[in-house]
């Protein structure tokens, strides 16, 4: 009998995107498939949402959902099972599924999550007919207030279901007034430092890391990070606390989308054994950047522009790159001061730089294919995704020693060099000179053709498919589910 799981994200490619996390959440039910795992996807009904799966199948009502009416519509994407919470009241709106169109977050944010959340915890606890979990994996903040409801309020009959969190970013806490207690639904004994109380207010995040049966981060080192201040953030006592219960499993990529074998955002499309191919890419990347054109190294980034991704070091830091011979071709959407300081630094260098603000994912694959280097100067990521493409794509990445990136690229030292193994190269510390003098590293291995190509290749053939991380995951399903036979 395979496992079902139902898994709680308020994103899910191919349906709604704004960062890694719907790369996993998408990524997760075919992964885990292959494991003997059902998964089920449970995702807000936000209009894009909507308007991929029709009409659905009406599978439960609530006259009441903290306050608004709401529906549960079944459908099927891709093959893969989705529930769909259809409560127009929170979701139906335009734009970011968090922000207003001016980037400020929506002010009922708070009540828009904690209603996923006691949506998700009627479905995981059997007060919806029809549908049974034996497992509950929710991700992120967004979702976490599912265990809240679970522990505390659940009102289902199906008795206590095992629970894991995955959180994708610690930065990310949805944490408010403790005026927004009262009208949560949950009963007084939730407000304990056991429950949902953090520092004074309600804690989302924190709800999840108090109550999971298991926690996950996604990578190993940022799992060990997390303990510590400067990454706990405010939580690396209770991280400390849950011990072995808190685990890493580095996050795959999808290898179907991101094959640039095949992939047909390409222009032209290659392998490991012809990188010649991807000339034409950075042919089509300079004309799309309106970059000169050159042979010299061109350096990407594809990025939230924010403190976190490092991107406000990238202007400090160009005219080295320029001065080294290098070009820059940025995608990106964020802080509105590294975009002014962006823009500066590119009108110094004309046909050096070249900045696409906004987003726009075809053009992040063609930056991938025809890009040379990858530049992921990140303060702390728990595993990114960016340098694992890179990898697929021959884009050399050049990243801080910090989470994921620290598990995930080899750095290009002498012996790593020697020994074949270099997939990248990693520096320490976010400031001008470690990212000047990686700049440096990059642009003296590039110019050695056969070196730099060894690296290409040896990222390109590392396995960063999903079936390791997927058969880590199912076996923490199985562990939690035996625990609570
Ligand atoms: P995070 O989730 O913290 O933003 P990750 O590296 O884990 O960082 O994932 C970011 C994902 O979003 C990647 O799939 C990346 O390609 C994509 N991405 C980020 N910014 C853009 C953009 N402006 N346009 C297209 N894709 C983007």
């Amino acid at each position: 009998m395979p496992l079902n799981v139902l898994s709680v994200t308020s994103e899910a490619v191919p349906l709604v995107k704004t960062g890694g996390l719907a790369d996993v959440a998408g990524a997760l039910p075919a992964a885990l498939a292959q494991q003997g795992v059902a998964m089920t996807t449970l995702l807000p009904g936000y209009p894009a949402v909507g308007a991929a799966i029709g009409k659905g199948k009406r599978l439960h009502k609530w006259d009441s959902l903290l306050g608004e009416p709401a529906q549960l519509l079944g459908a099927k994407v891709g093959g893969q099972d989705v529930l769909v919470l259809d409560a127009p009241a929170y979701f139906a709106r335009d734009g970011n599924p968090y922000m207003d169109s001016t980037g400020k977050d929506w002010d009922d944010n708070w009540r828009r999550f904690a209603a996923f959340g006691r949506a998700a915890a009627d479905i995981a606890s059997g007060a919806v007919k029809k549908l049974s979990f034996d497992l509950v994996h929710t991700h992120d903040w967004q979702a976490a207030m599912t265990l809240a409801y679970l522990r505390h309020a659940p009102f289902g009959s199906g008795g206590p279901k095992p629970a894991v969190m995955t959180i994708h970013n610690m930065a990310f806490q949805g944490w408010y007034d403790r005026t927004i207690f009262s009208d949560l639904e949950l009963p007084k004994k939730a407000w304990s430092i056991d429950g949902v109380e953090t520092y004074g207010g309600v804690g989302f995040l924190k709800s999840g890391l108090q109550l999971a049966d298991m926690v996950t981060t996604v990578s190993p080192t940022y799992a060990r990070e997390i303990v510590r201040a400067e990454f706990g953030m405010g939580l690396e006592g209770l991280v400390a606390t849950r011990g072995d219960r808190v685990r890493g499993i580095v996050n795959g990529i999808d290898t179907a989308e991101w094959n640039p074998a095949t992939d047909p955002a390409l222009k032209s499309n290659f392998t490991s054994r012809s990188l010649a191919k991807r000339k034409a890419n950075k042919r089509a990347l300079e004309k799309h950047f309106g970059l000169e054109k050159s042979d010299g190294p061109l350096f990407i980034m594809v990025t939230r522009l924010t403190w976190q991704k490092g991107a406000d070091v990238i202007p400090e830091v160009l005219d080295h790159l320029i001065g080294n011979g290098g070009r820059l071709a940025l995608l990106g959407s964020g802080d509105a001061e590294i975009v002014a300081a962006l823009k500066a630094g590119a009108a110094r260098h004309p046909g050096k730089v070249g900045l696409h603000f906004g987003y726009d994912e075809a053009l992040s694959h063609q930056m991938q294919g025809g890009g040379d280097v990858i530049l992921v100067p990140s303060r702390f990521e728990p595993c990114g995704l960016t340098q694992l493409y890179g990898l697929a794509y021959g884009c050399v990445p050049v990243v801080s020693r910090t989470g994921g990136l620290s598990d995930t690229i080899i750095d290009a030292n002498p012996a790593a060099l020697a020994s074949g193994a270099a997939t990248g190269i990693q520096f320490d510390g976010v400031h001008y000179h470690a990212l000047a003098a990686a700049i440096s590293r990059a642009v003296e291995l590039y110019r050695q053709p056969k070196v730099w190509q060894k690296i290409q290749r040896t990222g390109m053939n590392a396995d960063f498919s999903w079936a390791r991380s997927g058969a880590e995951y199912a076996a923490i399903y199985r562990q939690l589910t035996e625990e609570n036979a």
